[in-house]
Formats: structure tokens, C-alpha cells, sequence
């Protein structure tokens, strides 16, 4: 695939000291220096009885979580030896995640339906997922293109404005594809020349049980990107650690009266912020940030101002000024309209005036 072409910007992103520096993990993935999280968690021997009931599988997991971390840390690919495991810590993920799947609580919802019974969350997603479509993606940042990008249908926000509710709102617009077949898609997509796989929707939370399902059948070094709103609960969160190397997080409100209002998500300011200082510690984190016409003094500068102050040179920040006034924005009067030059000059000079790096889109 000849994507170069097509986006000149991403050959030579991966050359800028700044994308190097905040995201030097997944630089060095990509120059082969190491490996992605997940396959290293394959690699990661653990002890732990399947049928053990969640609370004690959760306690397990945490009790390896760290000593996970300082392998991914000190991972030598001269040193290491592959040998035969019983049981992984992917495996471990795996069963917790399943069985969660029958009181279900991946995001900050916990709904605690049982999906494999056929019950539905806010979410609607189904224990067997539908995937909308998935394709080598070169309309990312230029340091994540070309970005294999599947895309689930269904999310458990429900944004007034959503570009994609064709995809989100309906979580049955797209089909079932089991794990080992898009295992094997995702393995195409690498050797295509697809930098990584990107794990978006609609939302990937819902997903989470089948994706970590589909990368232990991944065995290909391809880091996972994983492209979120940032609603996961606590043991969302613990089962991504570990997993995930770029966190591609949504920062969409900078107080809880806006998100109820047109995402209608309750505790969102508290439960988002705590997720990305969670993730900051696992993985890399990057933020899209999409300027909302008249919400620069209640929603964007409170933002940029969340990060400068506690993830600081860490992240890479996005200033996105595309919004469109779609699915049911104009019901809004005050997001019914595009973003004024104006407005988003004003994003951009108060990014500048507080000392924040970021990039335009
Ligand atoms: S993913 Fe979230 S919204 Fe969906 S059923 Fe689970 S807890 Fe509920």
C-alpha cells in the first residue's frame, strides 16, 4: 500500500523529537526495539484457578499488575526466551473479562446486566459485538496513520452532535466477525504497512472481553491503539493496563452540567480525569480535543488548563476545529452552527498563553 502518497506528513511524523519524546514506547515498537503490551502479556506467566469467582480472579490480576509492568519496563528482546505457558496474564484478562460479561460493568455505567443471557445495557451492545466496518485508516494523526481501524457499533454516550451515530446509536449496524478471523485481519493490516490496530466506534468499552479475546490469536507486533471516550470503570481500566500502548482519549467537556446535558453522562469531569491519570501510568496517552461552538469558557479552556496542570509534557493534545452541527445538535441553538475562526483562535491563543503543547487540526 502505497499510503506515503497520500499523507507525505505521517512518513516523517515519527522523526519529530517532540512525538519521540512523549511517545517513545510506541517509537520504539515501531523501530523494533521492543514489543506491544499485549504480546507481552501473553508471555507473562501466571497462576490462577479458571472457575475461582471474579472478586478473588480481580485480586490475582492486581497482585500481578505491577510485577506485569516492571517486565514490559525491563523487557530485553536479546534476553528473552519464549517458552510454553499455561496460563498467561492475557489469559487472566480474558476470564475475568468473560465472566464480567454476565453482571457487566466495563464502563463507569456498570449496568451489571447479564449480556450473555441476552440482556442489554445502556449501551445496547450485545455479548457478540458488531463490527461497522474496518479498514486501514489514513485520516489520523499523522504519527498513528495508517491506523488499521475497527470500528464496533453502539457506545455508551450518547452525544447530541455524534458524527458517527449512524454507527454509535445503533448497535446492530454491522456484523459478528469471530475472534481468530479478525485476529487475521489484523495480522493482513500489519503486514500491509498498518502502523497499528486502533480500537474505536461507536465506542471499544462495550467490546472489551471480545478484544482482548481477538489479540491472543494477534501475534503480530502491532501496537494497540485504543481510541475511547474515556468512560471505563476501575476494572475496565486494570483489564486495558497492560494491554493498550496508545490511549487515544476523546476530552470532550470540562464540567459535568455540559456532558449531562449533550452526552447525557452522569459523573463524567471525575470519572474521565481519574481514568487518564490511571493510564498515564500503563501506556501513552494522547488527547483529542473538538472545540464545541460556545463552550470555550465553560469546556475547552477548563480542559487545557486539566492537563497543563497534571499531565503537563506527557500527552500530546489535539485542538480538533471541525465540528459539525449533526444528528441532533441543532435541538441545541447554541451548537447549531460550525466553529468561528474566531472561537478557535481564542483555544489556540489561551493553549499558547498557559505554556501547553498541542497541534492543530
Ligand atoms: S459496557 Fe457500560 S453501558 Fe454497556 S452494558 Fe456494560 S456497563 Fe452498561
Amino acid at each position: 500500500m502505497i499510503w506515503y502518497k497520500y499523507r507525505p506528513d505521517a512518513l516523517y511524523a515519527l522523526e519529530d523529537p517532540k512525538i519521540r519524546e512523549t511517545i517513545r514506547r510506541y517509537v520504539s515498537i515501531l523501530e523494533e526495539e521492543t514489543l506491544p503490551e499485549f504480546i507481552l502479556a501473553k508471555c507473562f506467566e501466571v497462576e490462577f484457578n479458571p472457575k475461582e469467582n471474579i472478586e478473588d480472579l480481580i485480586d490475582i490480576h492486581d497482585s500481578y499488575l505491577q510485577e506485569f509492568m516492571k517486565f514490559v519496563e525491563e523487557y530485553d528482546n536479546e534476553k528473552f526466551q519464549l517458552r510454553k505457558l499455561k496460563y498467561s496474564f492475557l489469559d487472566l484478562k480474558i476470564t475475568i473479562a468473560d465472566k464480567l460479561t454476565e453482571s457487566c460493568e466495563f464502563c463507569e455505567w456498570r449496568c451489571k446486566v447479564n449480556r450473555k443471557a441476552g440482556e442489554k445495557g445502556f449501551c445496547r451492545v450485545r455479548y457478540k459485538p458488531k463490527i461497522s466496518s474496518m479498514f486501514i485508516h489514513l485520516g489520523e494523526e499523522s504519527w498513528i496513520t495508517p491506523s488499521f481501524t475497527v470500528f464496533f457499533a453502539g457506545c455508551n454516550f450518547k452525544c447530541i452532535y455524534c458524527q458517527n451515530w449512524d454507527i454509535s446509536q445503533n448497535p446492530e449496524n454491522g456484523k459478528y466477525i469471530e475472534e481468530e478471523k479478525l485476529a487475521l485481519e489484523i495480522e493482513n493490516a500489519y503486514y500491509e504497512g498498518a502502523r497499528n490496530v486502533n480500537f474505536v466506534g461507536g465506542e471499544p468499552t462495550p467490546n472489551l472481553h471480545h478484544i482482548l479475546k481477538v489479540l491472543k490469536y494477534v501475534n503480530s507486533p502491532i501496537p494497540v491503539v485504543w481510541n475511547s471516550n474515556a468512560y471505563e470503570s476501575e476494572i475496565g481500566q486494570k483489564l486495558l493496563a497492560g494491554i493498550v500502548d496508545i490511549y487515544l482519549y476523546d476530552f470532550k467537556y470540562g464540567n459535568n452540567d455540559c456532558a449531562l446535558r449533550y452526552s447525557k453522562i452522569p459523573r463524567y469531569f471525575e470519572t474521565v480525569t481519574m481514568n487518564f491519570k490511571f493510564a498515564i501510568n500503563y501506556g501513552e496517552v494522547s488527547f483529542r480535543v473538538l472545540v464545541l461552538p460556545n463552550h470555550i469558557e465553560c469546556c475547552v479552556k477548563p480542559i487545557l488548563k486539566w492537563i497543563k496542570e497534571n499531565l503537563e509534557d506527557r500527552v500530546i493534545v489535539q485542538l480538533l476545529s471541525q465540528y459539525r452541527p449533526k444528528y441532533k445538535a441543532c435541538e441545541y441553538p447554541e451548537v447549531c452552527r460550525t466553529l468561528t475562526r474566531k472561537e478557535y483562535l481564542e483555544v489556540v491563543r489561551y493553549a499558547e498563553k498557559i505554556g501547553l503543547v498541542f497541534e492543530t487540526q
